[in-house]
């Protein structure tokens, strides 16, 4: 590659979800495989990149931050090329172009893989802007044109595939699995099949292939992951084909966990709840965002559950998978939520005991079907809608916490606490990572990341609990 040094390095930030922090692992194997060396050290840096996130408002608040913050580099470090991926370059590309003369290059979440045309360009003293399989390339001194302006948002579905260079970012005891990209859902509020495009699955083969490597290289948790991942192979099977994907992934002879992540109440179906019931290798828990209980805010929103819908899917999971963990995400502050709605949302949170709950307040995003929508509610009625929610949810997860005590579990040792030496924290099959709290284990001076251990519940907390191995 032209003006790329074997001794350059690269530093990056990944911001956003799951699913983009796979794709920063891929462009990150793609230039280690390029000779480039990577380090945690933007000062340090030659090439700075930021995989960014555009889904809601304060998601993009920090990725424009962060992009500032890096770009302070290009003065008082070694940068000498700054690039934008992900989803805010996907996105404001022009916007992005005209604002921010920092920015070397801007690359659309379908052009990961053309991350070294990137840095090259940019080494060379040139702005370039790569979306899709499209690219605009610029030298500093000629004025910008607007072309991009005719690009259209869906050329953008790229997924990697298992012999795709990938370095990962997670501690080697779990990892993300990524099974398809973009969404053929219209969630009213959601920008993502706008940014993502129309959803692409890897073949069941390429996803096993994958995670055998990944168990040999002593992985204990794969978290299956995707916009809709009870949509999974839809697009290539003709019928979703996350059941059968599991039923070949359950087969590779190791011990490990898998977890399955995002999942649309819609396609989540009687076949998935038994397999999930009997399958020692699946987590027991469930991660389903419900977004709303109110069968009208539901209809607002294109979500084509209802309530009882919902309940009686909830209630199924409940009694086919004892023991299970469900976590669900909510929006208060739709446009048009009376209060009648919002205390139906308290009601559902309050009966139906939810495990792990996260709240969000409505962001209103342009090009989304609910941007036009009237009665758009105040901030401060969202916040005090929000914060009432939370509370709510709070005691309950204390609740449930407190009822595990003196149950016992195997649990997926992450870290030592470094002060208190004899105290480490992992997570059961209850708690996904990142998202949901940690299991402390008093006593333990031997077990180290990566282990499996036994323990017994001592104490319940809001959202951690205590416990001892056995
Ligand atoms: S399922 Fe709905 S909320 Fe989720 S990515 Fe697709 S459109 Fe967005």
């Amino acid at each position: 590659m032209d003006g790329v040094k074997t001794d350059m390095k690269a530093g990056f930030v990944s911001l956003g979800c799951a699913k983009n922090l796979v794709d920063t692992e891929v462009m990150l194997g793609i230039m280690q495989s390029h000779g480039i060396k990577l380090t945690a050290d933007p000062a340090e840096a030659d090439i700075l990149i930021v995989n960014t996130c555009a889904f809601i408002t304060s998601a993009k608040e920090e990725s424009i931050t962060t992009i500032l913050n890096l770009a302070d580099y290009k003065d008082s470090g070694r940068c000498r090329s700054l690039i934008i991926a992900g989803c805010l370059g996907q996105r404001y590309r022009q916007e992005l172009l005209d604002e921010m003369p920092e920015a070397d290059a801007i690359i659309g979440t379908g052009a990961w893989n053309r991350i070294m045309e990137a840095i090259e360009q940019t080494l060379k003293g040139r702005r370039v802007v790569i979306i899709g399989d499209k690219d605009i390339i610029y030298d500093r001194k000629t004025p910008q044109a607007s072309e991009m302006k005719s690009y259209t948002n869906c050329d953008s579905g790229l997924i990697y595939n298992s012999n795709t260079p990938r370095i990962r970012t997670t501690p080697n005891y779990t990892a993300y699995v990524k099974i398809a990209e973009g969404c053929d859902n219209r969630c009213a509020f959601c920008v993502i099949p706008l940014i993502r495009g129309r959803q692409i699955s890897r073949p069941i083969e390429d996803i096993c292939a994958e995670v055998t490597t990944l168990v040999s290289q002593g992985v204990k948790e794969i978290n299956l992951i995707a916009q809709d991942t009870t949509n999974y192979g839809h697009d290539i099977y003709k019928t979703p084909s996350l059941v059968n994907l599991i039923k070949n992934l359950v087969k590779i002879d190791c011990d490990f966990w898998i977890r399955i992540l995002y999942c649309y109440p819609r396609y989540f179906n009687d076949e998935l709840i038994e397999l999930i019931a009997n399958e020692p290798k699946i987590c027991k828990y469930v991660d389903l965002p419900l977004q709303h209980a109110h069968n009208d805010v539901l209809k607002r929103m294109h979500r084509p559950d209802t309530r009882e819908s919902i309940e009686a899917l909830l209630s199924k999971i409940r009694e086919r998978i004892p023991g299970v963990a469900i976590r669900s995400t909510f929006i208060v502050g739709f446009p048009g939520e009376t209060e009648e709605e919002f205390q139906t949302l308290k009601e559902f949170l309050q009966q139906q005991r939810l495990d792990h709950v996260g709240i969000f307040t409505f962001s209103r995003e342009e090009d989304t079907a609910a941007y036009d929508l009237p009665d758009q509610i105040d901030e401060d009625i969202m916040q005090e809608r929000y914060h009432e929610l939370m509370s709510i949810q709070s005691l309950i997860s204390q609740q449930i916490n407190e009822s595990l005590e003196g149950k016992t579990f195997n649990v997926l040792v992450e870290n030592r606490d470094e002060e208190v030496q004899n105290i480490v924290a992992g997570r059961s099959y209850r708690e996904a990572p990142e998202i949901d709290g940690q299991i402390y284990i008093e006593g333990d001076r031997q077990s180290k990341p990566g282990d499996i251990v036994k323990v017994k519940i001592l104490t319940g907390f809001v959202y951690d609990l205590a416990a001892i191995k056995i």
